[in-house]
């Protein structure tokens, strides 16, 4: 079978939520299912969740006998050597085998990886990785993960735990963290840490806006939440995110110096939330840099697939198993974006659909409004473009954008760091040139068309 023919499944098990899409050799997810991880059951109800959903979506999306592989990213400690999880947290998947299981019932190649490992694999593949052939992935939400890949392969370790760059120690007399040592990045930069700190200061008296929004002390300070207190200007809220962000930045440094990488990539809730504010701090931290700074390389970007990196590099892993190199750029298949045509200045006709308004194409071919719902206002122009609008036009992770606007007024500086960030080039072109040069294009591409 052709490469370019081939599907596979990447699935990430979560500790809220499993999810398990079907991914093509080129890197776009075709169709997804997702499923509640079970609260109770242990390893064998979770093995069966994740069993369930790779069989709804194989025959939703009539995948029959293209399906190449199986990838898994799991969170936790794994031993490769006997296919099973050493110790997870948050998940009661101790001491499961998911891959014998798998491979049994689906009869394809079936690989795991730890989670962050396999985000970092999947920025490597189609994200804001892809040139690079050493990274680090620092992935910060609830705790920081990571994930580093030297010469393109994943760097495991001896036991299977390298990585754990939120474990690397910032402050010798810092914080405990959960893995009992003191001064973990993670125990200061963490949503956790952030939202101890937030909570210490309430409890000692310190206005913000966050005294309000929280609920009882077992309802987390979510990421949504801090980015929401940042846009009302919370002095505290701002003051706690540019220590976490300082903080991170230094780990920065020991990450460059260490590994010397091409690229250190930012993932997680709380970048995917507060990414805009935290960036510049830690791009400053770099810059400043007197021993690397004004060296090239170990530039830091944004994740450009968000939560899709843990079920993308699932499938990268699942290509590798199945003896395909998914970094080899070789035969992508990009035949799935749909027909487009202006029939007059206000109307465009998307395959059998029909638009009077902006509209944007994902790097999966689906067609959406630029805005959810009923409302239909048209951008005038490119410097009118939000990043909130470029975060729905960029899912998927386009290598490149093509904005169709006939004029020729710039994206704002905002904007553009968000896609500079990401890897993402942009291409600004009239509506009719622009469609033209979307439908030539042999690339993970994306649209954003404004109707003006
Ligand atoms: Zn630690």
């Amino acid at each position: 079978m052709a490469e370019s023919k081939i599907n596979l499944i990447g699935v990430d098990v979560g500790g809220t939520n499993i999810q398990a899409a079907v991914i093509t050799s080129s890197g776009v997810v075709r169709k997804r299912q997702r499923a509640e991880t079970p609260r109770e059951g242990g390893a064998e109800a979770i093995l069966s969740t994740v069993t369930d959903a790779i069989a709804q979506v194989l025959d939703e999306d009539k995948v029959g006998d293209t399906l190449g592989g199986i990838g898994l990213a799991v969170p936790g400690l794994l031993d490769y050597k006997k296919n099973r999880v050493d110790n997870s947290p948050n998940t009661d998947i101790m001491g499961l085998d998911l891959i014998a299981p798998l491979r049994k019932k689906f009869n394809v190649p079936v690989a795991f990886a730890n989670d962050t490992d396999a985000c970092t694999i999947g920025e490597k593949w189609v994200g804001s990785a892809r040139e690079a052939n050493t990274a680090v992935g620092v992935f910060v939400g609830t705790g920081i993960g990571g994930g580093i890949l030297v010469n393109r392969k994943l760097l495991r370790g001896t036991r299977y735990s390298a990585a754990e760059v939120g474990h690397m120690v910032m402050d010798i007399h810092g914080p405990i963290c959960g893995c009992g040592n003191r001064g973990c990045l993670e125990a200061i930069a963490a949503r956790v840490a952030m939202e101890r700190d937030i909570r210490r200061a309430i409890a000692e008296g310190q206005p913000t806006v966050l005294a309000d929004w929280i609920g009882g002390p077992d309802e987390p300070i979510r990421s949504g939440m801090l980015r929401r207190a940042l846009d009302a200007g919370d002095a505290l809220t701002t003051t706690i995110l540019t220590r976490a962000g300082e903080v991170m930045g230094q780990a920065c440094l020991t990450l460059r110096h260490i590994f010397e990488p091409d690229v250190i990539i930012f993932g997680g809730g709380v970048m995917e939330a507060c990414g805009d504010f935290l960036m510049p701090i830690l791009e400053a931290a770099i810059s400043a840099d007197p021993y690397f700074g004004p060296r090239p390389g170990g530039r830091i970007v944004q994740s450009a697939l968000g939560d899709d990196a843990g079920v993308l590099g699932a499938a990268a892993l699942a290509m590798t198993e199945a003896g395909l190199d998914p970094f080899a750029g070789g035969e992508r298949s990009f035949d799935h974006y749909p027909a487009l045509k202006l029939t007059d200045d206000h109307t465009i006709q998307a395959g059998k659909k029909i638009y009077q308004e902006d509209i944007l194409v994902r790097v999966n071919g689906r067609v959406r409004k630029r805005q959810k719902g009923d409302d239909t206002t048209r951008l005038a122009s490119a410097a009118d473009v939000t990043e909130k609008d470029l975060g729905r036009a960029c899912r998927g992770g386009p290598e490149i954008l093509i904005l169709g606007v006939d004029n020729d007024a710039p994206l704002r500086a905002a904007a553009q760091a968000f896609l500079r960030r990401r890897d993402i080039a942009v291409e600004m072109l009239p509506r009719k040139k622009a469609l033209k040069r979307f439908d030539a294009l042999k690339a993970r591409k994306a649209l954003l068309l404004l109707m003006g």
